[in-house]
């Protein structure tokens, strides 16, 4: 009975060309990775800096490993945090000039606890539509009234603001758009925010160690966090690690240590996660060079296509999404860059509504990696594949 349940199930997402898979590697994560016994340049990860596979970021993981063991064995309100974690915080507040910050475990169970913790059922969620599925997540499980807004339209935004029943409001935007690699206008959001008497909340994970010096969106646009402003970043991407952190105001975080169920019924973060986080966070701080190198790459890679014309939508960051008519295209132009040794899965629903290839480009690619990709997206246009 349960067999045929989930077959059906299964049948059904396979007529539609949505089946999914798993493709472990076979070496660590950087600009080669190996899959089946076969090396591909990886054009897939959000390893934007290279820093998964840093050795000073290791070195700093193991010697944690070797003090303080493994897992947490418990939650940060029992006996999981170590000093580590408090150092990292207080690293982090200083790079993101906030006041305070608090670790997570990962950026989806962040969003899942924070943003349920903010509101209540007298507060109304304008959340963008294109948010991150985390950020669905969070407000399908919180009490308040949820309203999604048209992608960046804030003509749309300050009309629902104006209309709404509820007194107190919160608007929820990713900085970066994960599946189209635009970038969220946060000035005209945050002065929104302020006339409103709102608040503000920002998942930053891909704006983090890419945009503003890699301190992310506020400083990419020059403007001094606020006490109505909430920052969720990520270690998990361009700081190469594990977790995630919220950045705000003191009175906030201390809100979220009592509230948030994601943080107050979860095994911590390892210490040794913490220690490579610490690394990666200092390298980044101090070696501007990784930043320079991923912007180079990312603006050689964009410029070096733009002759042919993809639907690249709307990317300014180094998420170039490749827009196609259907699931059969995408996976098709996949498997043409995999006979190619290039590697970029598929994206389709529920990740996104019109099927794509979502390349990342990282400070780790070599400009003959950049060029490959090119050669091989021209091949795949001159067969009519994109
Ligand atoms: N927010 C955004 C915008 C993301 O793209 C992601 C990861 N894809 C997350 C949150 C979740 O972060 P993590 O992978 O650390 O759980």
């Amino acid at each position: 009975m349960e067999r045929t349940y989930f077959n059906e199930k299964l049948k059904n997402i396979i007529k539609k060309n949505l089946f999914r898979s798993l493709k472990d590697r076979d070496s660590s994560q950087g600009r080669k990775i190996k899959i089946n016994g076969k090396f591909y340049i990886n054009f897939s990860s959000n390893d934007y800096l290279g820093l998964c596979n840093n050795p000073f970021v290791k070195k700093a993981a193991l010697k944690a490993l070797q003090e303080y063991g493994l897992g947490a064995g418990a939650s940060r309100l029992l006996s999981g945090g170590t000093e580590l974690h408090k150092k990292l915080e207080k690293l982090l507040a200083y790079f993101k000039d906030v006041e305070e910050t608090l670790l997570f475990n990962s950026g989806y169970t962040a969003n899942l606890g924070v943003i349920p913790a903010l509101v209540d059922k007298n507060t109304v969620i304008f959340s963008d539509e294109l948010n991150h599925a985390s950020i669905i997540d969070g407000c399908r499980l919180s009490k308040a009234e949820v309203i999604m807004y048209p992608h960046k339209n804030l003509d749309i935004l300050k009309k629902m603001i104006k209309r709404r029943k509820k007194g107190r409001f919160i608007i929820v935007t990713d900085s970066v758009f994960s599946m189209d690699g635009d970038i969220a206008p946060i000035k005209e959001i945050i002065e929104i925010t302020k006339e409103n008497d709102g608040y503000l909340y920002i998942d930053d994970a891909h704006a983090t160690g890419v945009l503003g010096e890699g301190k992310g969106v506020l400083h990419h646009f020059g403007i001094k966090p606020e006490s109505y402003i909430l920052q969720m970043s990520t270690l998990s991407k361009a700081i190469g690690c594990m977790g995630a952190f919220i950045g705000g105001s003191k009175v906030v975080i201390q809100w979220l240590i009592n509230s948030a169920r994601t943080l107050i019924f979860s095994t911590t973060l390892p210490a040794c996660v913490v220690a490579a986080s610490i690394e990666a966070v200092k390298i980044i701080m101090k070696d501007k060079k990784l930043l320079k190198k991923l912007w180079h790459n990312r603006n050689n890679f964009y410029n070096g296509i733009t002759y042919m014309e993809l639907n690249t939508g709307h990317s300014e960051t180094p998420i170039i999404p490749i827009i196609l008519k259907s699931n059969e295209d995408v996976l098709r132009l996949s498997a043409f860059l995999m006979e190619n040794s290039i590697y970029v899965p598929p994206i389709r629903k529920p990740a996104v509504s019109q099927p794509r290839l979502r390349i990342t480009i990282t400070a780790s690619h070599t400009e003959e990696d950049i060029n490959k990709l090119i050669q091989v997206l021209k091949k795949a246009k001159d067969k009519k594949l994109c």
